[in-house]
């Protein structure tokens, strides 16, 4: 689902923060036909010395380019969806989440940002028999997140980092209201937290040990470590915006290891997701 309050800097899916469709623009597929600079009823795409330049300040994403391009070279991506299409496309695989024990796992962005439209999914398909997960930020009023969580099976909850002042540093946000709700949660639907490790950011022994005593204490069933990669960047390019992490490294196996043993020490069973 699209749409989240937090702005992770190192977000490798960036078209899911903001909570409206928008263009996503591959230049090596452009054919500068000047079609897309015709249609724009903004003025916010030209095309100089054979350079395609859409000025995202000026466009109100109409998306009459993304018709009018017959190479692939501009994108929508989202889409407006009713409740009825999501569960309808969820249930056309009823058979393979009952033959794999699997279900359906709403996720973003953040999908407590659309909390009454994810109550209406998550319902519908528990009434149909298909198990349901929610990925969360945790980021919301916890009367919202005990409404969601009378139709969840399963709680995926992401902690970033422990500190106040390096939380809001890296998301914008402040973690108190998240490490609240984790509490909550934990407490109420089976939950698994999930640790995004950046490289320079979270992943310093002391912040590991502060989350291991933290987690520690809910009754969770396990962490999955989600080791930081690049996978994200070339998409900031296409949708026009800057990448803080240009240079960071992924943590080597031996660096997730460390932490994940730092983890286990304090009784938590812990997966690494690469
Ligand atoms: S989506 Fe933006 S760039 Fe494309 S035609 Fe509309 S205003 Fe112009
Ligand atoms: S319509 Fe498509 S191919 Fe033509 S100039 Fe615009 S982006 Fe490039």
């Amino acid at each position: 689902m699209k749409g989240c309050p937090l702005h992770c800097q190192w977000c490798s899916n960036p078209e899911s923060i903001n909570a409206y469709p928008e263009i996503m623009a591959y230049d090596t597929k452009c054919v500068r036909c000047g079609r897309c600079e015709q249609v724009c009823p903004k003025g916010a795409i030209t095309i100089v010395e054979d350079v395609r330049k859409i000025d995202r300040s000026n466009c109100d994403f109409c998306l009459e380019c993304v018709k009018a391009c017959t190479s692939g070279a501009i994108e929508q991506v989202g889409k407006y969806m009713s409740v009825d299409e999501v569960v309808e496309e969820v249930a056309k695989d009823f058979l393979f989440y009952k033959n794999s024990g699997g279900g359906v796992t709403l996720s973003g962005g953040e999908p407590l940002l659309q909390w009454e439209f994810a109550i209406e999914v998550l319902r519908q398909c528990q009434e149909r028999g298909i198990h349901t997960a929610l990925d969360t930020s945790g980021y919301t009023n916890w009367e919202i997140m005990e409404h969601v969580l009378e139709y969840v099976d399963l709680v995926l909850f992401d902690i970033k980092h422990m500190n106040p002042g390096k939380h809001k540093e890296g998301t914008r946000v402040d973690n108190a209201l998240i490490l609240d709700n984790a509490v909550r949660t934990a407490g109420k639907v089976r939950t698994w937290i999930r640790v995004p490790v950046i490289t320079g950011y979270n992943d310093s022994e002391s912040n590991i040990r502060e989350l291991a005593e933290f987690i520690a204490k809910l009754p969770i069933e396990k962490v999955s470590l989600l080791p930081y990669h690049c996978w994200g960047e070339q998409k900031y390019q296409r949708l026009g915006r800057s990448y803080h992490f240009k240079n960071t490294p992924s943590p080597t196996d031996e660096e997730i290891q460390k932490l994940k043993e730092i983890m286990e020490s304090y009784k938590i069973d812990v997966t690494i997701s690469r």
